[in-house]
């Protein structure tokens, strides 16, 4: 049964047992994230050259996706490694403070501006939430607390500002030395954590060019700034390629019960303005420990889904829990059963709108072909950039969208586009005459089509081009 909606899975200690990648990719994953929070460079290229190698064996395309880790603003390190703080309790961040010093009363912090960007009556939330502080005086280099909600708060964890705001820039030393790293692999795709704006994307790409990488770039929503207006999501969406509901720093920031609309919102702007969007982060968390999923998981994963993401992620859930390939599993199992809801939307999004690319406008009458045709059963583009089928992709309909090229890069780049089977197809290789025949009875050999299944067929009249797409056929299978 085909899968519309993508998986991102995370690699780790967990997914590098022997088999396991394997296992994943048989059973659902499209693309696969390196977090280079974690992790050498050498983790991650051997990681990489194992995906390749299994996504060719298995004849199944597989797209990279490299997490620059971002000024994620953590606390330093305690003697003890760990303490208990108590409601009420007395506690101070202090950026002059060595770094192996913290204690009961004080921690360090790696982020030196913090006492800057702080005020009086602010709240900053530690180890996402779990501890809470409200800011009652800054003193120089040290941000004075009293701790609202109390626990244990262990070395590193992270440093969240109730409301955002927080200003630290969004590409640091470390993320300039990985993005060379993303170009040595060959990345498809490269997030950004915590863009500030278009601005932090467009040095990204700059960066990208410059290490000779060809990556699209994934912005994480993650701060509040990014959701306080419509004018700064769309400055951060049309900077990018694709988003992601960074749901772990933005729920923070923004509470649980706002992230519920907001992420509505973003993923439907993320498609009307065509880019690709990942929802992330606990999305299967009990399935780190257990064997099987929450009801509440599978109702969010499927929300998610209802909601019009292309991809669902992993993040612990493979990278280090117990249970790798059930978690996947378990997730293909979820989006087969939420796609069954809603298959076709018969007036497409963005019907009225006028556009000015003649490929877009092919892109868009074959869905609504798709949505109304009694007996469509497919829609086959040929393509060489990728385009058409993202467009095609960011309008619903029940039907898959084979996405025919015989460029590697477009194939995997494409593993994340929701609804779109990305197949390998070299069409300058075959006559121009016998060219819809071939297609149709490749798919049919692959059980994708029956006799007398209607298909939509795109494609220009030039093969191999890009931009070309330009007309649109409707064929019968014989
Ligand atoms: P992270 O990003 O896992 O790198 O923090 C995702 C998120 O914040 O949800
Ligand atoms: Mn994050």
């Amino acid at each position: 049964m085909l899968k519309r909606t993508k998986i991102v899975a995370t690699l780790g200690p967990a997914t590098d047992k022997p088999g396991v990648l394997k296992e994943l990719l048989r059973n659902g994953v499209n693309t696969v994230r390196l977090n280079f929070s974690h992790g050498s460079a050498d983790d991650h290229r051997n990681r990489a050259q194992a995906v390749r190698e299994c996504s060719r064996g298995l004849g199944l395309p597989v797209a990279i996706l490299g997490d620059l880790q971002g000024p994620k603003i953590r606390v330093a390190r305690f003697q003890n490694d760990k303490i208990q703080l108590a409601v009420g309790d007395s506690f101070a961040l202090d950026a002059t403070l060595e770094t192996n010093a913290g204690d009961q009363t004080q921690v360090g912090i790696d982020y030196k501006q913090l006492p800057e960007d702080c005020n009086t009556g602010d709240v900053l939330l530690l180890d996402d939430g779990r501890v809470q502080l409200e800011v009652v005086a800054i003193n120089g280099s040290r941000v004075e607390t009293k701790v609202l909600i109390g626990g244990p708060l262990s070395n590193n964890k992270g440093i969240n500002r109730q409301g955002g705001g927080l200003s630290a820039a969004a590409l640091t030393d470390k993320d300039r030395r990985d993005i060379k790293v993303a170009a040595e692999i060959g990345m498809d795709y490269v997030a950004v954590s915590f863009p500030r704006s278009g601005d932090d994307l467009r040095e990204a790409r700059k960066l990208l060019d410059d290490a000779g990488s060809l990556a699209e770039i994934i912005a994480k929503v993650e701060r509040a700034e990014t959701v306080a207006n419509n004018e700064a999501l769309d400055d951060v969406i049309l900077a990018c390629d694709g988003v992601m509901v960074a749901r772990g720093d933005l729920g923070v920031e923004i509470g649980d019960a706002e992230l519920i609309g907001v992420q509505k919102h973003i993923i439907k702007r993320a498609r009307e303005l065509n880019r690709v969007v990942i929802t992330a982060t606990q999305m299967m968390e009990t399935m780190i420990e257990n064997p099987m999923p929450t009801r509440a998981e599978v109702f969010d994963v499927a929300n998610a889904i209802l909601d019009g993401t292309d991809a669902v992620m992993l993040s612990a859930e493979t990278a280090a829990g117990n249970n790798p390939i059930e978690v996947v599993k378990a997730m293909t199992h979820i989006c087969q059963g939420a796609e069954k809801h809603q298959l076709s939307r018969p007036a497409p999004t963005g019907i009225t709108q006028r556009c000015e690319r003649f490929d877009e406008t092919i892109a868009r009458s074959a869905m609504y072909t798709a949505n109304h045709l009694v007996g469509a059963k497919a829609i086959v583009c040929l393509t060489e950039s990728g385009s058409t089928p993202l467009w095609m992709s960011r309008i619903r309909s029940g039907l898959p969208i084979y996405a025919l090229t015989r460029n590697d890069r477009t194939l995997r780049r494409m593993a994340l586009y929701r609804g779109v089977e990305p197949m390998f197809f070299d069409s300058t290789a075959v006559n121009e005459a016998d060219l819809n025949r071939e297609i149709l009875e490749g798919l049919k050999a692959k059980d994708q089509l029956q006799p007398g299944d209607l298909v939509i067929l795109t494609r220009g009249a030039q093969l191999g081009e890009h931009g070309g797409t330009n007309s649109m056929q409707v064929l019968k299978v014989s």
